[in-house]
């Protein structure tokens, strides 16, 4: 149907989130530092070491791009584990869970590396603590390297299946020093490493979720840029979640207009959804659309 109305369609694939994988093979859930499964209400991670899933994961969306044919794929949670969307600006870095400390994931980083890790360590907690005060920066590129090489996998698999197919990619909105850096240290992503294989970015601002101004949205982008020179296109939401005060209209042109400044090169809108029952905001939009055709 949207063909046929000459609208081109990204569909949104999500990478480590998945719950049906998970309670088939429980085995699959990545743990934290203490140990303990990554999850933290809705929020579940796989692990991003194995090597069948991930085999599993790029085959499904080369028969999803086939069956479907879609001009674009967003790959969505493609991180490790982090409720990033419950992250207010006051948080502490060291709150922060570090994953995934599995027997896989630590068997691939002292392969890849060459580090050696004690074997007199006891425990998960006494190895992420070895780990986080005498290898942190190899462990944080370690991590990073997981989720690039899962990005390049897949858009790798997208363009062989379909050469002319756009890739974009969910990134987490984290600015580069933001929680002492935890845009790489938790959640593995590194934007300028991830931009290699993508046509887009596109940083998940939802300002008003993580209690933060409009304005932090232009400077979300402007680090992205800075760090990739990439087509960046923010996602903004245009309804109130998890919080109770409501996201106002006012708020949310504010935040069209901060998530269009240069150098973004279009918005996203989280989600079509929700903006169906927020006439007011959909008008603004349509305006919009008019305005900068009249230009
Ligand atoms: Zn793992």
């Amino acid at each position: 149907m949207t063909r046929d109305n000459n609208l081109t369609t990204f569909i949104i694939f999500p990478v480590f989130y998945d719950p049906e994988a998970l309670s088939n093979n429980p085995g699959l859930q990545a743990l934290t530092e203490y140990g303990t499964p990554a999850k933290d209400d809705w929020v579940t991670f796989v692990c991003p070491s194995r090597i069948d899933y991930r085999r599993q994961k790029t085959d499904s969306l080369i028969q999803l791009i086939r069956a479907l044919e879609p001009d674009g794929i967003s790959i969505d949670f493609i991180r490790h584990f982090v409720f990033w969307e419950k992250v207010y600006p006051e948080t502490l870095p060291d709150s922060l869970l570090n994953t995934c400390f599995d027997s896989s994931c630590l068997a691939a980083f002292q392969e890849r590396t060459g580090i050696q890790i004690p074997d007199s360590l006891n425990g998960t907690n006494a190895i992420a603590g070895w780990i986080e005060s005498k290898a942190l920066s190899d462990w944080t590129q370690w991590k990073c390297e997981l989720i690039t090489s899962m990005v390049h996998e897949l858009s790798e698999a997208a363009r062989k299946t379909k050469p002319e197919i756009k890739i974009n990619v969910h990134l987490v909105p984290w600015r580069t020093d933001d929680f002492n850096g935890a845009v790489r240290s938790i959640a593995g992503q590194d934007f300028s490493e991830i931009a290699t294989w993508a046509d887009y970015l596109s940083p998940m601002t939802y300002a008003h979720m993580v209690k933060q101004d409009p304005s932090w949205i232009h400077s979300v982008v402007q680090d992205v840029y800075q760090q990739t020179e990439s087509l960046v296109v923010p996602s903004i939401q245009v309804k109130e979640a998890y919080l109770d005060c409501k996201l106002t209209v006012g708020e949310f042109e504010e935040s069209l207009s901060k998530a269009l400044e240069p150098p973004s090169c279009g918005v996203i809108f989280w989600s079509w959804e929700q903006l169906q029952t927020e006439p007011e905001k959909k008008e603004l939009i349509i305006q919009m659309v008019k305005n900068r055709q009249r230009k």
